[in-house]
């Protein structure tokens, strides 16, 4: 029987911009296929920085995800390799902005990403990774409604928490109407500086609030981080022993543990 969680799909979500969504999407994507994981990344932001920081030009590609929700494509025309070995992503490019105007009185509307996974080319996969633009807009829907879980990268800056109660009311909607079995991965501090008050103040505050929805792993700040998408590489591949290439491989691994099924015994 066809495993249902399988390939497991994860929206990587806050409506917040720059709160490390693509790196995570992007960094996290490279250390699951590090560890044996077949993995796509799905680019949803208009901004395509997930496509162009793993070197995939979605300007040069026929199909991307515009098609893929606009003009019903199949998900093999626009999934395209990276250099990452086991990691694959499917592009996106500006069009994507005109979604919720051009597809917003379609009545299938939040379905559109969930029915083009449907698809044999995603059941290649272990992961779907869905990299979610900066806002709660139609886009953002079809991710939560496509996906098992989200993950929610949190920045440990000031006024971090902000806007988590806006987005768990998004969340609580989708679930009654269309995803009712929509999990939270969990919340994963990123940017965090160890040396410095703030971080550990909202690290404090997050658990407090959140509990155990917020993950162990802790991202750092780091500089290799911010460098590897001008060279189009993951971090993991730009530089495998930085501290923020070894967070992403810790998170991954927690993830992992969470979803491990007992192995057959031989
Ligand atoms: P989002 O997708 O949420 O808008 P990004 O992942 O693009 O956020 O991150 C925003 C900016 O912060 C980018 O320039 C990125 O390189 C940088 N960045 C993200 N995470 C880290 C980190 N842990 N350390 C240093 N820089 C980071
Ligand atoms: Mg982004």
């Amino acid at each position: 029987m066809p495993d249902p969680m399988r390939p497991r799909i994860l929206a990587i979500t806050n409506q917040k911009g720059g709160v490390g969504k693509t790196t995570t999407a992007i960094n996290l994507g490279a250390a699951l296929a590090a560890l044996g994981e077949r993995v796509l990344i799905i680019d949803l932001d208009p901004q395509g920085n997930a496509s162009t920081g793993l070197g995939v030009f979605a300007s040069d590609r026929d199909n991307t995800t515009y098609e893929l929700l606009h003009e019903d494509a199949p998900l093999s025309s626009v999934v395209c390799r990276t250099s990452v070995e086991r990691l694959d992503i499917a592009p996106a490019t500006t069009d994507l902005s005109s979604t919720d105007v051009e597809l917003g009185a379609r009545e299938d509307r939040v379905f559109l990403l969930k029915d083009a996974l449907a698809s044999e080319t995603a059941a290649n996969y272990d992961h779907i990774l869905i990299d979610c633009p900066p806002s709660l807009s139609l886009l953002t829907v079809n991710a939560l409604v496509a996906s098992h879980a989200v993950l929610v990268p949190l920045q440990a800056e000031f006024f971090a928490l902000e806007g988590l109660s806006q987005l768990m009311l998004t969340l609580r909607d989708v679930r009654e109407t269309a995803n009712p079995g929509l999990r939270i991965e969990g919340v994963v501090l990123t940017m965090y500086d160890q040396r410095n008050n703030l971080s550990q103040q909202v690290e404090a505050d997050a658990r407090g609030t959140l509990g155990d929805l917020v993950l162990k792993t802790r991202i750092p700040r780091n500089v290799r981080l911010s460098e590897a998408p001008s060279f189009a590489l993951p971090a993991m591949i730009y530089d495998p022993l930085s501290k923020g290439s070894q967070a992403y491989v810790d998170l991954a691994e927690e993830i992992l543990a969470r979803h491990a099924r007992p192995r057959e015994i031989a």
